[in-house]
């Protein structure tokens, strides 16, 4: 069976505005203008309820063409056509980050992730590497360093740490600052301890301590409010760099991120907040051609300044897909780690609080109001019930507003993360049209000490219920709320499956049993983030007329057993029929 745009190409671009493409019925057949790409002898599992499954898919201009079996997309193969064979290889619609923080993740990347390495001359030798591409002056940063996880300490140490000499030699001109795991002391080279005045005759500061050597010399090592000497001096250097200089930084972590989003198949990243200031910077990066992965940028700023800028600044599908601004983020609570999410009732381990609110609930209906004012999607942080009871209220008297301008209207709020829902509340999603935005790869993560937090009742009944939310009619996402967690969406579709905790066990099987299967959670990281950013008719399925954003895997993360999901790698990474990643 072939599935393909009916009329020639480019009249279907033109015309192609909304509903899904019908059902493919040429009176050409056999007279196919050549694809610009062509991918073949696959398994290519398209979501697509028309045709789920074939073996060939061809592309141009950025769109499927037409999906079906390797006869019959044979006809797309011209001189020009690129062509790629399979192998038998899984290919599925490209992966949708559905929560994540872009520039963020940029941002970690340029600085030096020291948690895994195993000893000291291994920080010496990434810091002599960016010493070697670094502008004159310009902070080496790292974090995550930690020496008990070391195997080997070159003597001479102090407090198990050695001297900075080695650091200083590699970067001289560079000042270096690396923080310590705990967050509880930090490392210096000479050129940082020079810059902020530490020498010998320096005495430590209130709370703090200047390691010092047998003759007295600071060793580098700072722990406590010493750190604050030099991470200040830091600050101070780095706020005062001029405009173009953190432009270009700016520039390089957009690099880093999108590079990183291509090797891990993701072709569109829904960015959980900017501000305007920075959605100009992405509209200037997808004018100029360098936004290889699309993004979904939610406005997050003061109501103020978005009653002054929502209506200019609204953009759908912009520049080939590329960027769209049509959504708001606000944040109600805080998280159920640090005691911070909002609780009907107190938390288990700590009875005397029921957790934080960060923004008044009267300034999020104001921001509902702007919303339905300039037709923006609101979406909101909500982890505790709590806060989930109190944001769907929300939502559900500006829906009424909505609908009574306009019947019609359908205005796909969501609630982000959506972790701790009272049993009450969870049929509201599906019954009111709210999104329950989640990142399964967090139950996995928070599975451990969720128990202590909220008591294993609540825990069992209440938490991270994406099968209830499904069963329930709600469409659930999927993501990763990187840098909170790795951004690999593999990691995530493992979890949503398998709720496995570290000891292997399942989180709360038997009780309301929450695992999606294989086929369900591959749609909530491609179909069901597509619709949370109303854009099921141009995504989230491998469908004639759709971007042809597609993504090869080495394994079949549909078929292999559940413990292999995670050894599947990306081969291709493929957005608006170009390949933008290809594994080595
Ligand atoms: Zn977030």
């Amino acid at each position: 069976m072939l599935r393909r745009v009916a009329l020639p190409f480019v009249l279907v671009m033109t015309i192609l505005s909304g509903a899904g493409v019908a059902e493919a019925q040429s009176s050409r057949e056999g007279q196919a203008e050549p694809a610009e790409i062509v991918l073949r002898s696959g398994r290519i599992v398209t979501l697509d309820e028309a045709l789920p499954e074939a073996t060939a898919l061809a592309a141009s201009a950025g769109r499927i063409m037409a999906v079906g079996s390797d006869r019959e997309i044979e006809a797309y193969v011209g001189a020009g056509t690129e062509v790629i064979d399979l192998d038998g290889r899984l290919a599925i619609p490209g992966f949708i980050e559905g929560h994540g923080h872009f520039m963020s993740l940029g941002n970690s990347r340029l600085i030096l992730d020291l948690m895994h390495v195993t000893g000291w001359d291994e920080i010496v030798d990434m810091v002599a590497a960016v010493a070697r591409d670094a502008a004159p002056g310009e902070w080496i940063r790292g974090r995550g360093w930690h020496q008990e996880k070391w195997e080997s300490v070159r003597e001479p140490t102090v407090d198990e740490v050695p001297l900075h000499t080695g650091l200083s030699a590699v970067s001289p001109e560079n000042p270096v600052l690396l923080g310590h795991a705990s967050g509880h002391a930090a490392f210096a080279n000479a050129r940082a301890l020079e810059l902020a005045g530490i020498d010998r005759d320096t005495p430590d500061p209130p709370g703090g301590t200047i390691v010092r050597d047998e003759e007295g010399d600071p060793t580098g090592l700072l722990r406590e409010t010493a750190q604050r000497l030099v991470s200040a001096v830091m600050a101070r250097q780095r706020a005062a760099r001029t405009l173009d200089e953190q432009v270009a930084e700016a520039r390089l972590a957009a690099k880093v991120a999108f590079d990183e989003l291509l090797a891990k198949g993701v072709t569109s990243f829904q960015d959980a907040g900017s501000g305007f200031q920075l959605i100009d910077f992405f509209r200037g990066l997808a004018e100029e051609g360098e936004m290889p992965v699309r993004l979904y940028v939610m406005v997050r700023t003061s109501n103020e300044e978005m009653a002054r800028h929502l209506a200019e600044y609204r953009m759908v599908d912009h520049l080939d897909g590329y960027l769209t601004v049509r959504s708001i983020k606000r944040q109600v609570d805080g998280a159920l780690g640090s005691h911070g999410a909002w609780l009907l009732e107190p938390y288990s381990d700590m009875p005397e609080t029921d957790g934080l609110v960060l923004e008044p609930l009267e300034e999020i209906r104001r921001t509902a109001e702007l919303a339905l004012q300039h037709d923006y999607q609101l979406n909101t942080h909500a982890i505790g019930d709590r806060a989930n009871r109190e944001i769907l209220d929300i939502y559900e008297s500006a829906y009424a507003d909505a609908r009574a301008a306009d019947a019609g209207a359908d205005p796909r709020w969501r609630i982000e993360h959506a972790q701790h829902v009272h049993p009450d509340d969870l049929p509201r999603f599906a019954e009111l049209g709210v999104i329950p935005a989640m990142q399964a790869i967090h139950g996995c993560s928070d599975a451990p000490w969720v128990p202590e937090r909220l008591g294993l009742e609540r825990a069992a009944s209440d938490g991270y219920m994406w099968r209830a939310f499904t069963e329930s009619g709600a469409v659930v996402t999927n993501g990763t709320d990187a840098p909170v967690e790795d951004v690999d969406p593999i990691a995530s579709y493992h979890c949503t499956v398998a709720r496995r905790l570290p000891d292997g066990s399942v989180f709360f099987a038997g009780q309301g049993d929450q695992r999606l299967s294989r086929i369900e959670a591959l749609r909530t990281y491609t179909i069901n983030n597509a619709y949370a950013a109303f854009e099921e008719d141009r995504k989230g399925t491998l469908s004639p007329g759709k971007y042809a954003d597609i993504v090869v895997l080495s394994k079949d993360i549909l078929e292999v057993p559940e413990a292999e999901i995670l050894d599947a790698r990306v081969l291709y990474t493929i957005v608006g029929g170009e390949v933008k990643y290809r594994a080595e």
